[in-house]
């Protein structure tokens, strides 16, 4: 496993002395595919801010622009139009290897597909075998799957969680057990963006941004920054089959 640099290793909640920016900050944003003679305007003027340690839910229909500002978020993809800043670093400022080095050291991943999370290098390159469960991943049910995902997703000891659909194929006691591990890696001090169109899952977050056709329609907080994560209060009695996955992903890391 490749080791990094000790940045890295910091404790993500841990205090500066300097006041930092904030994790997040999309400023106009406009994203438009074009698709020959047809322009598809994914995202129009959206600006938001998410602060270190927030736990924001992101809501809308299919096709709302949700997927777009994932990959804008982590650094997949750029704005058309508009700024993105990311701890306060304009993105337009780095060059590839810069962007991926950022997105290698402060940036997890979660998908809906397992599989789709090989499509970043920033994943793909954090060879953690299955076989640390011992058990071949066809056998894996659709939350141990995403389970072992969100493990592989935090070995580099990212500040930012980017999850896109993280429960969309999950039953109610594998979602759960999904929230639950995101409302711990909040806890410990990382931010956490997670994209759902299911209302009771957003509900779980502190902060629920809602899009519509590629515009911010609401913004709704439901616990502070700093508050422990609404899951953790509905869930204090629950167990934490997960700990002991993520335990040992950072223990090979
Ligand atoms: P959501 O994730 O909320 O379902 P998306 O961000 O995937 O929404 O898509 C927003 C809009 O942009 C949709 O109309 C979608 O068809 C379009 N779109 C997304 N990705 C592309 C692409 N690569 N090329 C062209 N159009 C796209
Ligand atoms: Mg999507």
């Amino acid at each position: 496993m490749v080791q990094r640099g000790h940045q890295a290793r910091q404790a993500p909640g841990s205090k500066a002395r300097r006041p930092r920016p904030p994790a997040i900050q999309v400023r106009e944003v406009t994203k438009t595919y074009e698709l020959g003679q047809i322009k598809v305007r994914a995202l129009r003027r959206v600006s938001l801010q998410i602060d270190r340690g927030d736990f924001v839910a992101i809501m809308g229909s299919s096709g709302s622009g949700k997927s777009t500002l994932m990959n804008i978020l982590g650094c997949l993809d750029i704005p058309s139009s508009g700024r993105y800043l990311i701890d306060g670093v304009d993105v337009r400022s780095l060059d590839e290897d810069d962007l991926s080095d950022l997105r290698n050291r402060k940036i997890g991943f979660v998908f809906q597909s397992f599989n789709l999370v090989a499509r970043t290098s920033a994943i793909a390159n954090v060879e953690l075998p299955l076989a640390y469960a011992g058990v071949d991943r066809a056998t894996l049910s659709g939350g141990q799957q995403q389970r072992v995902a969100v493990a592989r997703a935090i070995v580099t000891n990212p500040t930012l969680i980017l999850a896109d659909e993280p429960t969309g194929n999950l039953d109610s006691h594998s979602t759960e057990d999904v929230l639950r591990i995101f409302a711990h890696l909040n806890e410990e001090g990382r931010t956490v963006v997670l994209i759902t169109h299911e209302p009771d899952v957003a509900e779980q977050a502190k902060r629920v941004i809602s899009l519509s056709d590629g515009e911010v329609v609401e913004d709704r907080r439901i616990a502070g920054v700093h508050d422990a994560p609404p899951v953790l209060h509905h869930l204090k009695s629950a167990h934490h089959p997960v700990d002991s996955t993520v335990a040992q992903a950072q223990a090979q890391s």
